[in-house]
């Protein structure tokens, strides 16, 4: 990490609020409500990202419901690429493909339309955190079935101990801050 990008991290560390056992015993959730309300950090770290990507020839942002979609819409702007939703299953109404992935008891199934990301299209993931990394693989699976380059995972935060990185194979996975 260069200097800036570490003053950057710390910074935005301590903004970020823990809150312990959400929603259930033994879960640290990283809840960027804070965050989100303070517009100098929201800024900053929209810039960061988008200084990131500027020439990665990115076409579409897909922000990860729901606080994916946060990051992701003012990221689409910054990079003037589209904004695709990534939803839960059942709540989009067009034509969708979707992608099922493990969760710690049972699954999950994402959805995106079809026609949301042409083949060809290089497409920016984004969520807030990567945890284990199934939701961002499964999403990163949507993207393939549709033809379309992951040009990179873009995550504000990541949980360096659940190894979520490795799910996500040869994709460049870039992270703001990292616990
Ligand atoms: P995973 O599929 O395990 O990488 O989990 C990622 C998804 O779960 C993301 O959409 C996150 O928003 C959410 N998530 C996982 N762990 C946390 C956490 N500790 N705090 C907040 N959100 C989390």
């Amino acid at each position: 990490m260069t200097q800036t990008a570490e003053a950057l991290a710390s910074k935005l560390k301590s903004i970020i609020r823990d809150v312990p056992d959400f929603p259930k015993k033994g879960i640290i959730f990283k809840d960027i409500t804070p965050l989100l309300a303070d517009h100098a950090a929201f800024t900053e770290l929209v810039k960061a990202f988008a200084d990131h990507y500027r020439k990665a020839g990115v076409t579409k942002v897909l922000g990860i419901e729901a606080r994916g979609f946060l990051l992701a819409a003012p990221l689409a702007l910054e990079l003037k690429a589209g904004l695709v939703p990534v939803r839960k299953k059942g709540k989009l109404p067009y034509k969708r493909v979707s992608a099922t992935y493990a969760l710690e008891y049972g699954t999950d199934t994402l959805e995106m339309h079809e026609d949301a990301v042409k083949p060809g299209e290089k497409v920016l993931v984004v969520d807030d955190v990567l945890a284990t990394g199934g939701t961002a693989a499964a999403v990163c699976e949507m993207v393939d079935k549709l033809g379309a380059k992951v040009a990179g995972v873009a995550m504000l935060i990541e949980l360096e101990f659940l190894k979520g990185r490795a799910k996500l194979g040869a994709h460049e996975v870039h992270s703001l801050i990292k616990y």
